[in-house]
């Protein structure tokens, strides 16, 4: 992969709603060719942190730091459309901005979706629509990938696809990714780095680390921490702490 390169870093990045902190210093780099997780139950900010990096989001205070001018491509947790509309493919990748032919197939190709671009966006499966959605997010090639959780409504082979999927395109490009997951398990073993997050920083590093860190146990729950993708069916065999189940707060 050669020298480590910073492609981006949050500096005591803080955000509030009315007063509500939702997220509190918060300090994060990501390396070229990286892959870092963010973890974290629902109402945690994850998606708030991936909103305020693309400047979607304004800081309470703090910094998003680029060394140049990055090109991010990103995922949202949940799109808004109407799928009854009738719209291929390949008209869906070039909203809002007309694509050029060329690029809209190498980013299909890189998502793992070659020809089928002249396809329906309704008859598609879920897999296929969220690949869709990466293909979107790949068309400018961009230095970080952000992806909020990406493999949601996937089953397990599904989504253990589209992780792999990823890390072709991590090869394939040598971009940076941040990507949210609730899917530990995987996660574990697609990332670099994890960084586990609840409203502040819980703890990070490896994924062995992370995994055998007291926060990050405390958090999820002792035996729940890998299990935490099926965390409707809650074990109340188990000596949880207060943090580990999640809130379920709004429809997130
Ligand atoms: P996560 O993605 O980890 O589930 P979010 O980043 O979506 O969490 O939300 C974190 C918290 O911030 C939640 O309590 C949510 O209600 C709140 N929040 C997010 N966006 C807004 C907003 N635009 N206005 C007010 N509160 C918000
Ligand atoms: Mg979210």
């Amino acid at each position: 992969m050669g020298k480590q390169m910073r492609v981006l870093a949050t500096k005591n990045l803080s955000v509030s709603f009315g007063g509500n902190s939702v997220l509190k210093d918060i300090n994060i780099h990501i390396e070229r060719g990286e892959i870092v997780t963010i973890v974290g139950p629902n109402g945690s900010g994850k998606s708030t942190l991936l909103r305020a990096i693309i400047g979607a989001q304004p800081l309470t205070s703090g910094q998003v730091e680029m060394i140049s001018k990055q090109i991010i491509g990103y995922v949202p947790q949940r799109l808004n459309i109407d799928e009854t509309l009738p719209m291929t493919v390949y008209r869906f990748l070039s909203l809002p901005k007309r694509q050029q032919k060329d690029n809209m197939e190498a980013a299909l190709q890189q998502a793992g979706l070659s020809g089928l671009g002249k396809q329906q966006l309704s008859t598609l499966s879920g897999g296929q629509f969220q690949r869709v959605l990466l293909a979107r997010a790949l068309i400018e090639k961009p230095d970080l990938l952000l992806l909020d959780e990406a493999t949601q409504g996937l089953d397990h082979s599904g989504s253990a696809d589209f992780y792999r999927q990823i890390e072709r395109v991590r090869q394939e490009l040598g971009c940076a990714i941040l990507m949210v997951s609730h899917e530990l398990h995987t996660v574990m073993r697609t990332s670099d780095r994890v960084i586990c997050l609840n409203g502040s920083i819980c703890c990070e590093g490896a994924p062995e680390v992370v995994k055998v860190a007291p926060e990050y146990r405390l958090l999820f729950g002792l035996d729940n921490a890998e299990m935490f993708a099926s965390y409707h069916h809650h074990d109340h065999d188990h000596d949880h702490h207060d943090h580990a189940t999640p809130r379920h707060e709004e429809a997130v």
